[in-house]
């Protein structure tokens, strides 16, 4: 595991905003992990009158332990009651077992449901196979995709996971009373993932989103319909918020949301007209992200494009009135596939 610098992105990029426990206003708080790619995952605190609450929890105990020091001064006096899991991929819930036993863990009921379909024996067997894959000269495409791969996955630690699951479930919506903190949790999903859900502080004005927010970078749309991640970024912006914490990537403003809702309008519409033309996911996203619309847009300069092909597999998926979420290492060959493309449009 590399040596951990908070300039740097676990992935060893020049950190590209502050790492670390960032105040908000009136006892929220947020920990951002730079620069907000795979597995660079965002946490919530709010802390209330001799308790808080954890939103979200990391990808593996190291990353888990480390945000853990960084809400220290916090927690002294107001120790972890509550967790929530705003939704079922493992780099917001696997290090829940760093949570005090006594803890509450409470997510939604589809969220519940699909993370026992999230292995970490399964990623470790994965990243072992990349490694020793890249050590054969594997040519092109397959040569590429493993270093990148490996590349990925290498700075994560799924060996160490222990899996402990939410203690209590909901759907719809409910309310969380975190030392005299009220907090409102709405269930947004199917978007990202089967169960996503967002959790609202009427007191401090902030919205903790999950990953319906990706700043900086292309969103990527496990689920859909793309109709119901613009409705659930529609309640962020009727909300009226002091401050946005996104799942992955910087503080956000609303002017980002607004783009980020304009970009799923056009990926349902654009993915309809394809469809019915007879074109393939693969192809319609291509033909998208060379067209001038994509050139003059908001997320044009968004990293990570190539994900956009499994927002369009899932709105084809919808047309085509089939449900189930996609295989997600068939879905990952086929990004990086695309990413080839895409690195050579923006040259
Ligand atoms: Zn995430």
């Amino acid at each position: 595991m590399p040596t951990f610098d908070p300039k740097l992105s676990l992935h060893g990029d020049a950190a590209m905003y502050q790492w670390g426990a960032h105040p908000l206003t009136d006892g929220s708080v947020a920990y951002l992990q730079p620069n907000g790619g795979l597995g660079e995952s965002n946490v919530g605190l709010v802390v209330g009158d001799g308790a808080s609450c954890v939103i979200d929890t990391c990808w593996d105990p190291t990353q888990a332990r480390r945000m853990l020091a960084e809400f220290d001064p916090w927690l002294a006096d107001n120790p972890i009651t509550t967790v929530v899991n705003t939704h079922s991929n493992g780099d917001h819930w696997w290090g829940n077992s760093l949570m005090p036993d006594e803890a509450v863990i409470v997510t939604s009921k589809a969220s519940l449901g699909a993370m026992r379909d999230e292995s970490p024996l399964a990623l470790t067997a994965m990243r072992a196979s990349l490694g020793l894959a890249c050590r054969l000269p594997l040519p092109g495409r397959w040569g590429r995709t493993t270093r990148q791969g490996n590349h990925e996955f290498a700075p994560f630690d799924f060996a160490s996971v222990r899996r402990r699951f939410p203690d209590t479930t909901f759907t719809g919506r409910t309310e969380l009373n975190v030392g005299g903190r009220v907090l409102e949790l709405r269930e947004v999903g199917p978007a990202h993932t089967a169960g996503d859900l967002m959790v609202f502080d009427h007191g401090s004005g902030v919205v903790f989103g999950g990953d319906i927010l990706f700043i900086d970078q292309t969103p990527i749309m496990w689920e859909g319909p793309a109709q119901n991640w613009v409705a659930a970024l529609e309640q962020i912006i009727t909300f009226g918020p002091t401050c946005i914490v996104p799942g992955h990537g910087p503080l956000a403003t609303l002017g980002q949301v607004e783009s980020l809702r304009t970009y799923f309008q056009w990926l349902a519409e654009r993915a309809e007209h394809f469809h019915a033309k007879g074109e393939s996911a693969q192809d319609a996203t291509l033909d998208m992200l060379r067209s001038e619309e994509f050139a003059t847009s908001n997320w044009a300069t968004w990293r990570r494009p190539e994900v956009l092909v499994a927002g369009v597999g899932a709105e084809y998926r919808r047309l085509d009135g089939k449900t189930g979420s996609p295989n997600q290492f068939a879905m990952a060959n086929t990004m990086i596939a695309i990413r080839s493309v895409a690195e050579a449009l923006a040259r």
